[in-house]
């Protein structure tokens, strides 16, 4: 149930949309690919579904070879591409009936019955899919994406748009589908994939820049920021003469926010700091760089 992407380029006429990427999405994980517009998770997303062939590069989809077994490879692969095509005009039970039949799935009543219950459709299965709403739109993608029951399942920005209680309602659907199978899913919002992914990669112009769990990634800060709170006044000038210490602010009478240099842990000093002057430390906190500032930093400027 792995996806395995090796050395992958493509390009559109000139224009460079993947740049030699490496990759392995190994069986049960849930992985989310994250970049800014045009990074190019898309165009990696149409490579392993079998829609576009790579310029360069093979990828398999357990152990099949995309460009050479792509019948074989799309009968274990679920896609729900961006912006979710459907047919506004049929009912939801006649779309996914479609499906079952050009998927050729065999006893597609029972099947469809299964996924519109996974799906949370039921209240809304004998809806035209023009009349849904946004959220359940995204079910009937789903739905679709899951009817022949595949091993890989490649969900293009499957939140977009989606308002906040849909958001929360399609992440908890795909978490629970990300206990049985292996998913690929691009955003670009940073809180999907603390909230649903085990992996997060970022790709930037074509080439990824960061592949680690979201709580590894965001531990990167090189520089921490600690606030911490006294129980009596300090001097500024004291704090910055710290071994380590590169910035000081005043937040409250008693609490400072302290920048230390790269790789420093002015922790300990900090605590010794305060026994010398006699002085209890209240509290004391190490902000991690959040995951959102880790993207912006490695998709900025790099054009
Ligand atoms: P993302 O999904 O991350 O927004 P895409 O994969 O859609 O990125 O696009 C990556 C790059 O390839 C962009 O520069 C985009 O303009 C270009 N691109 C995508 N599809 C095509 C196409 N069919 N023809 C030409 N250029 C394309």
């Amino acid at each position: 149930m792995s996806i395995e992407i090796g050395n992958i380029s493509k390009y559109y006429g000139e224009q460079k949309a993947l740049d030699k990427i490496n990759l392995t999405i190994n069986s049960g994980e849930v992985a989310g690919l994250v970049g800014p517009n045009g990074a190019g998770k898309s165009t990696l997303m149409k490579i392993i579904t079998c829609f576009i062939p790579p310029s360069e590069g093979q990828v398999y989809v357990n152990g099949l070879n995309v460009s050479e077994q792509s019948i074989d490879v799309r009968k274990q692969i679920g896609y729900l591409p961006e912006n979710n095509p459907l047919y506004d005009d049929m009912y939801v039970r006649e779309y996914l009936d479609f499906v079952a039949g050009i998927r050729k799935i065999k006893n597609p009543g029972q099947r469809i019955e299964e996924i519109i219950e996974t799906t949370g459709l039921t209240p809304e299965q004998n809806k035209k899919i023009g009349n849904l709403s946004k959220g359940y739109k995204q079910r009937a993608g789903v739905a679709q994406a899951l009817l022949s029951d595949p091993d890989v399942l490649i969900l293009d920005e499957p939140t977009a748009g989606l308002d906040p209680n849909q958001l929360v309602e399609i992440r908890n659907l795909i978490k629970n589908i990300g206990k049985e199978k292996t998913i690929l899913l691009s955003t670009h919002i940073m809180q999907e994939v603390e909230a649903v992914c085990d992996r997060v990669i970022i790709i930037n112009n074509g080439q990824v820049v960061a592949d680690d769990a979201p709580g590894n990634i965001s531990k990167e800060r090189d520089n921490a920021i600690i606030t911490v709170e006294f129980d009596s006044n300090v001097q500024a000038a004291a704090l910055k003469a710290i071994k380590g210490v590169k910035n000081v602010k005043q937040a409250a009478p008693t609490t400072w926010v302290i920048e230390s240099d790269t790789g420093v842990d002015i922790r300990s000093a900090l605590f010794q700091f305060a026994v010398k002057q006699d002085m209890t430390i209240l509290s004391l906190n190490k902000e991690a760089e959040k995951l959102e500032e880790v993207f912006h930093r490695l998709t900025q400027n790099k054009k």
